[in-house]
């Protein structure tokens, strides 16, 4: 599978593309996952597709990836800044329920998701609260070797004894000093400085809670990621993702205090990969008038997860994209004209057979050798996805290329794409909506304008039945009249 094209990654640290060269025999990778406070909206989840096509990217490359997604179920304070109200907590609080019952809801509800997103589960998911132990060992380590000051507020990190400081945000630590963005802290040394801990202010008293040396709290929210990363992947690995947003900070302070706490000199994570926004504003799903839209918007809306997943990828992941309804509708029709045209060639070599498909292949059908070719260019070129997306509709439309040879380089793309194109079925597309989908309202509505038209109809007031036949088929439901009286469907 591996023709050859060297794969190269555009690093942020030095913001520059590089070859990628694995350092071990399975490569590392960490990405910062959710807090469990809330639904992941649609950008959130643009993060794991990214991390997601990394990770089939280094398997068509033949590089073996141990992936881990961490859960902050305990530590991020409502704003990311370093004091005031766990987000947790608050969510608790309005939802009535319990922290414990937060968390284990909303995590459901991002596994969901990523199944739904096809993202292929990480070999981890360490839950923060289950390292709280390790975190403080860590902090107390920084504390000793002298990283670290103490304020009535929590352990401080000293980036003030960090010479390279902020190298990943290419950060001018003087104009950070002066910047307005971070919240004020009694005492604190520098505005980049910040809580390894975070004590449990006089009269505070938080839920989660732990004893520390520093007094009973939480841990600070870059704490956790390096002290999950490290334990689970060794104190040097090779790929950290994350959302661009975490480049400036969050990234910044996992590496100043992980270096701090190896002392070897050495680059703690040798490849920073960062995807853009999903910019959400003008556009919003009707369904969340009040919040950003989730990917459950969208499947009631009659959208298939695919064709967010498609949409997505559609763009570099480095680039800026605009999320809106025309968009997701092309998208829409897109996975569904590849879908019907992918029909006729299944069964497709799966990810296992793969391989050896693309190898024989490439020995009898020189149009599929030389389409497989550029779908390796592609992807090793930073993993360019819309030249992969255009790769594959052209192969569909190749009158030269053989129907085996379609059927493995529609294979190779889906294996890099993930879009499910070996099972998904046409009609999971035509956007039809089952009625077990509607809202109790809706279905109140439909049953309120059937129950018009037959009484339309028994008054012989045939132009009313039939304007609000026309309401209703404006609606997607299909009437149909029996001698039992009037049944509906959706279309
Ligand atoms: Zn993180």
């Amino acid at each position: 599978m591996t023709t050859g094209h060297q794969l190269r990654l555009y690093n942020s640290l030095g913001r520059r593309i590089e070859d990628f060269s694995p350092s071990a025999a399975v490569t590392g990778m960490y990405s910062c996952g959710p807090t469990v406070y809330a639904f992941p909206h649609l950008g959130n989840m643009r993060a794991y597709v990214f991390a997601d096509t990394l990770r089939r990217g280094l398997r068509w490359k033949g590089i073996p990836v141990r992936h881990v997604i961490n859960i902050t179920d305990v530590g991020n304070a409502v704003a990311d800044t370093d004091t005031g109200e766990d987000k947790l907590e608050v969510a608790a609080a309005r939802e009535r329920r319990s922290v414990d019952d937060i968390a284990a809801f909303y995590t459901r509800a991002f596994f969901d998701d990523m199944a739904a997103l096809n993202i292929l589960p990480p070999d981890e998911y360490p839950r923060a609260t289950a390292y709280v132990g390790q975190m403080i060992e860590f902090a107390t380590r920084l504390e000793e070797r002298g990283y670290t000051y103490r304020l009535p507020s929590g352990l401080y990190f000293d980036t003030a004894k960090v010479p390279d400081y902020g190298a990943l945000a290419l950060l001018d630590v003087e104009g950070q000093r002066e910047a307005a963005r971070v919240e004020h802290v009694e005492g604190r040394r520098r505005k980049t400085d910040f809580a390894l801990w975070r004590t449990e202010g006089p009269g505070q008293r938080r839920i989660m809670r732990w004893d520390s040396p520093w007094g009973p709290g939480a841990p600070g929210w870059h704490l956790e990621c390096s002290v999950m990363s490290i334990a689970l992947l060794g104190p040097h690995f090779d790929i950290h993702t994350g959302g661009v947003d975490h480049r400036e900070l969050h990234h910044v302070n996992e590496i100043a205090q992980s270096e701090a706490w190896l002392g070897d000199g050495q680059p703690w994570v040798r490849y920073w990969l960062h995807n853009e926004f999903l910019q959400l504003g003008a556009q919003k799903m009707a369904k969340s008038a009040g919040g950003a839209p989730r990917l459950a918007d969208l499947t009631e809306a009659g959208y298939h997860p695919m064709a967010f997943r498609l949409f997505l990828l559609g763009g570099h992941y480095r680039s800026q994209l605009d999320f809106t309804v025309t968009a997701l509708d092309a998208a829409q029709a897109t996975l569904q004209r590849l879908v019907t045209r992918v029909q006729p060639l299944r069964p497709l070599p799966d990810a296992d057979t793969l391989a050896i498909a693309t190898a024989r292949i490439s020995d009898r059908d020189a149009v599929a050798a030389k389409l497989l070719d550029q779908i390796d260019a592609a992807i090793a070129a930073d993993l360019n996805t819309p030249k992969v997306l255009a790769i594959l509709q052209d192969t569909l439309r190749e009158p030269a290329i053989t129907r085996n040879g379609q059927g493995v380089i529609v294979a190779a793309c889906d294996a890099l794409l993930g879009l499910g194109l070996a099972s998904l079925d046409p009609r999971d597309l035509d956007g039809r909506r089952d009625t077990a989908s509607l809202t109790t309202g809706e279905r109140q509505a439909i049953e309120k304008l059937v129950a018009e038209r037959t009484e339309a109809r028994a008054e012989q007031d045939w132009a009313r039945a039939d304007q609000i036949r026309v309401e209703l088929e404006q609606l997607g439901v299909q009437v149909t009249d029996t001698p039992d009286g009037p049944t509906w469907d959706l279309r």
